[in-house]
């Protein structure tokens, strides 16, 4: 199926999506965790806030419509200015926030988030350490402030009876609050883990459709956050049809390889680590562009288109960059939107910088030019070399002497 894809990704290009660690550090300590996540101890130093507010300055000046921040990490709750910031964010801008989180802090710490204009939650539940009521609560605590939170339950296979129970029990609550229900699958080295097995398999298969039943019966009648719908992710087929599949589902069908595939990933979204270094997507072959923290984005470089060379595209975040199967369509594509997006000032200091390039070119071919004409013994023939061959702006500039 995968050979009829000519197209997937996100072809809004007034939209900007930012993968951010604001820190490595967890509180948890999860079996499967693919993060690493050193656990938080109170030696460790946090980055400025003020580096941080200035690093969104800096994605501000990318020019778009909207801005959706992804908060992930790590665990982001136990950066410590973590609301000051969604609160700097909320206030720029057309800004839509999305906090994934192990959700551990309390009521209070989230009834300030939830009263964040824009602010989504994502309650990533780790059975290794999860509690049903505090998620109910936090539940309710969300539909007080008419949020729509989304509940991603980590299928964890040595937690199997743990997960179906919850499973259900928030199907339960579905049909009494709003709320979204996600099966998350452990992955490993971009790949669905082996150890689940046929049975695991059609148990998420199953549930999927339970859950579009519950849903069909309980619908929520406001709109639910766009990143939480993956309405983004579109393919298109060799024969112009289009299709909308959710994450978790093209995962499962293996419509995420896109090898050989031209990726614009960096004109629509972005990924920065806890360091401050920044990419244009969250893919292993992604290119580190530079720092953000420390220093100006280099739009350029961030949005050049390269070459896919792996066979799972697996994060949902790339789920926004474009990928064409044709290099000319590709071309044609950044070609047109470049000078969309990067800001005049970058533009205005890299035509500066290609002209003092270009003088500095001329001014070594002069010298070559003048060290050569010396071999000639007729000065009527050297004055012809010479004019053959120098620049027009020197041949300006010897001209106005002359007339002096
Ligand atoms: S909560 Fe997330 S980041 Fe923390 S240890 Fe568990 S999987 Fe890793
Ligand atoms: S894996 Fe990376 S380079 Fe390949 S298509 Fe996905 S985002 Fe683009």
């Amino acid at each position: 199926m995968n050979k009829n894809i000519k197209f997937h990704g996100n072809l809004k290009i007034n939209d900007m999506i930012i993968h951010w660690l604001p820190t490595n550090y967890c509180n948890y300590n999860c079996s499967y965790c693919i993060a690493h996540a050193p656990i938080v101890n109170k030696n460790i130093s946090f980055t400025d806030l003020s580096i941080l507010k200035n690093c969104a300055d800096k994605i501000f000046s990318i020019n778009k419509d909207k801005y959706t921040f992804v908060f992930s990490g790590g665990e982001p709750t136990i950066y410590p200015y973590f609301i000051d910031l969604a609160e700097y964010l909320s206030k720029n801008k057309n800004t839509h926030i999305y906090l994934f989180s192990n959700g551990h802090k309390n009521k209070d710490y989230f009834s300030k988030l939830f009263s964040i204009n824009n602010f989504n939650f994502n309650f990533s539940v780790h059975l290794e350490y999860a509690n049903i009521s505090h998620i109910k609560e936090l539940i309710k605590l969300a539909n007080t402030y008419n949020k729509y939170i989304m509940v991603s339950l980590m299928m964890n296979p040595d937690k199997k009876e743990k997960y179906e129970l919850f499973f259900d029990e928030l199907l339960e609550y579905r049909k009494y609050y709003y709320f979204g229900i996600d099966l998350a699958i452990i992955h490993n080295n971009e790949k669905i883990d082996k150890i689940y097995n046929k049975d695991e398999i059609n148990w998420f298969n199953n549930s999927i459709l339970k859950l579009k039943n519950v849903e069909e019966m309980f619908k929520y009648t406001s709109d639910i956050p766009d990143f939480f719908q993956d309405i983004n992710t579109r393919y298109i087929f060799e024969d112009d049809k289009i299709i909308y599949l959710p994450h978790r589902v093209s995962i499962i069908e293996n419509m995420k390889n896109f090898e050989n595939y031209f990726c614009v990933q960096g004109i629509n979204s972005m990924s920065i680590n806890h360091n401050g270094d920044y990419k244009g997507s969250e893919c292993s072959i992604s290119p580190l562009i530079g720092n953000i923290y420390y220093d100006d984005i280099d739009y350029l470089k961030l949005i050049k288109p390269i070459k896919c060379s792996i066979n799972d595209c697996n994060c949902r975040i790339n789920n926004y960059s474009p990928k064409f199967k044709y290099q000319k369509e590709c071309y044609n594509f950044t070609q047109i939107n470049t000078p969309k997006i990067i800001p005049s000032f970058y533009l205005y200091n890299e035509v500066c910088n290609l002209k003092n390039q270009l003088n500095d070119l001329n001014n070594k071919m002069n010298k070559i030019i003048d060290s050569i004409v010396w071999f000639i013994p007729v000065k009527k023939l050297r004055d012809n070399f010479r004019n053959k061959f120098k620049t027009a702006e020197q041949s300006r500039a010897e001209q106005s002497r002359a007339e002096q």
